[in-house]
């Protein structure tokens, strides 16, 4: 279950049951870059490119998720309207920080990071919880015919990223009580979020942390 925590960063109480485990997703109250003398970041460019940190911080090339399995290691994604996904090992302590926009869904990002995680960790799909984070609402995402018939929508159409990186998540192998939403809308909660649909050019971005202690 998602909650806000006294710093203003919201967190997921399943995940709080591990004690090796940093996690968080930013709101426009929390600058969370000043708490990590060591965070991993990558210039997103909505695609379905998967890096792993390997322990190191600053900006890691292109991509849009970030692996990591290094004690000491935090990757972290920036969103505004995208949604943020992180995923977590709980077998193998091995993480992963996803920037799922409407580009990045379509190329089914959330399930080539489990299958990076795979590759690199050996990580099981059942080992696996996910948490997707705030980012634009169904209620606010209308989209244009291009756009919604990647979703197998007709014309305009609302299109609910959440629910398409849910169904994805699943099915890949994670095991649905496993996968925690927040159903956040950052276009809809402006005291809390940046939306670049809301606030254009003017937005900021949220950042969404995950890593291992
Ligand atoms: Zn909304």
């Amino acid at each position: 279950m998602f909650y806000r925590d006294p710093e203003q960063i919201y967190r997921v109480s399943e995940l709080d049951a591990f004690p090796w485990l940093i996690h968080g997703f930013g709101t426009r109250l929390a600058d969370i870059p000043a708490q990590f003398a060591q965070l991993a970041t990558l210039k997103q460019i909505h695609s379905s490119s998967c890096v792993a940190a390997e322990g190191r911080s600053g900006i890691l090339g292109e991509g849009d998720a970030l692996l990591e399995n290094s004690p000491g290691g935090v990757v972290a994604v920036k969103t505004a309207d995208c949604i943020p996904v992180l995923l977590v090992d709980e077998r193998l302590r091995a993480v992963a920080a996803i920037h799922a926009g409407w580009r990045g869904t379509a190329a089914r990002i959330v399930e080539r990071a489990v299958e990076a995680m795979r590759e690199r960790f050996g990580t099981r799909a059942e080992d696996l919880h996910a948490a997707i984070g705030p980012g634009i609402g169904k209620c606010c995402y209308e989209v244009g015919p291009e756009v919604a018939a990647q979703f197998g929508e007709q014309g305009r159409a609302h299109i609910d990223l959440t629910a398409a990186n849910w169904r994805q998540l699943e099915e890949i192998g994670v095991t649905p009580s496993r996968i925690y939403a927040s159903n956040l809308c950052t276009m809809c909660r402006a005291e809390e979020f940046h939306s670049f649909r809301r606030d254009h050019e003017a937005a900021g971005r949220l950042h969404s942390f995950v890593g291992i202690r």
